[in-house]
């Protein structure tokens, strides 16, 4: 079977992205986003959204983000929950790496926001790769029958808590704040994970590999051991989020992808849009807007066109 090639392959499934899939799908471009997880972008973590043009009611950052995303996929748009982890970007067809397979694409949109943090854990660093992890469904069978710490109180933590749990034989899921939401049913098996809230990590500890992580209470500043094989780390900061690219786009000095008001990044049929882009403004209808310009100026991409076209209804 031939492979799919996409007109464009979008990175990130927030608002910048889910908007440049909406535009490039209404386009007729064959459009596809990968998104690590519905529950990690910024809009995912908002609770209330009320200054989104058009929505006079509040809304909740998981319900707008759901719209965006029905409407795109009502254009046409593939939707696949993935994570990028590479990109090769030399030739004409770009080609991406995800956790389940190589896609490869004639343009891309880099829409992968700020959520990203830098190590900031004591042990962090030097343990990555000894121990330390972030992504379950590369890592968590590494630790089968072993204990594992996952430090995060997100959805995406508890997600992840779940994968882990069904290698580990034992989980602590170690919260910083006091009062961690769990669902009814939540998503691992409660019988293997222990919930530490109100707990912050002082430091991952061991000799060559993790044997150890020193959790403080929040509340009485005590402070504890627990022994553990791997740790998971799900916290979230203000950083682009642009490892996967390895240096491949140009970027400031802030590490955010570097672009022109048209969404051009340094390499020609790269586009960006978003949080992750170079900006003093990260807001909804900025990423929407970003990720609208990113999409059309794909579009005259490959059609080789000298003027943007967006009246799509005409056609
Ligand atoms: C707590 C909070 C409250 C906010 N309140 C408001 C508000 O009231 N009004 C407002 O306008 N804005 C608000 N914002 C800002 C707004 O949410 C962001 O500006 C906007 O979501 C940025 O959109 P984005 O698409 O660029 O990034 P995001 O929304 O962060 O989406 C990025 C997407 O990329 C995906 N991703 C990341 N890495 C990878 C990878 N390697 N592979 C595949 N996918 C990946 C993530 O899973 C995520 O879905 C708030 C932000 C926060 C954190």
């Amino acid at each position: 079977m031939a492979e799919e090639l996409y007109d464009v392959i979008i990175i990130g499934g927030g608002p910048a992205g889910l908007s440049a899939a909406q535009y490039a799908s209404r386009a007729k471009l064959k459009t596809i986003v990968l998104d690590k997880s519905q529950a990690a972008g910024a809009l995912a973590f908002s609770s209330r959204i009320e200054n989104y043009p058009g929505l006079p009611e509040p809304v909740t950052g998981k319900d707008l983000l759901d719209t965006f995303r029905n409407q795109a996929i009502k254009f046409g748009a593939e939707y696949v929950e993935t994570r990028v982890i590479g990109v090769k970007l030399e030739g004409e067809i770009k080609e991406v790496s995800a956790l389940d397979k190589t896609y490869k694409g004639k343009t891309l949109i880099i829409a992968t926001g700020a959520m990203g943090r830098a190590a900031s854990i004591k042990g962090e660093k030097e343990f990555l790769g000894k121990g330390v992890c972030y992504c379950a469904i590369c890592d968590a069978a590494i630790f089968f029958d072993q204990t594992v710490c996952v430090i995060g109180d997100s959805e995406e933590a508890l997600k992840e808590t779940g994968v882990v749990a069904k290698f580990a034989s034992k989980v602590y899921l170690i919260s910083p704040s006091k009062t961690l939401k769990l669902s009814e049913h939540p998503p691992f098996d409660t019988s293997k994970v222990t919930i530490m809230s109100g707990y912050r990590v002082m430091s991952i500890e061991g000799n060559s590999i993790v044997e150890n992580v020193k959790v403080r209470s929040v509340e009485s500043n005590e402070e504890q051991d627990i022994q553990t094989n791997g740790v998971f780390v799900y916290l979230h900061g203000n950083k682009p989020i642009v490892d996967f690219l390895g240096g491949s786009v140009e970027l400031s000095e802030e590490s955010c992808v570097s672009t022109n008001k048209m969404m051009e990044t340094s390499i020609p049929g790269i586009f960006a849009a978003g949080d992750v882009i170079c900006t003093e403004i990260r807001q909804v209808v900025t990423a929407a807007s970003n990720g609208c310009i990113a999409a059309l100026s794909a579009e005259k991409f490959i059609h080789h066109r000298k003027r943007m076209k967006y009246d799509w209804a005409k056609s």
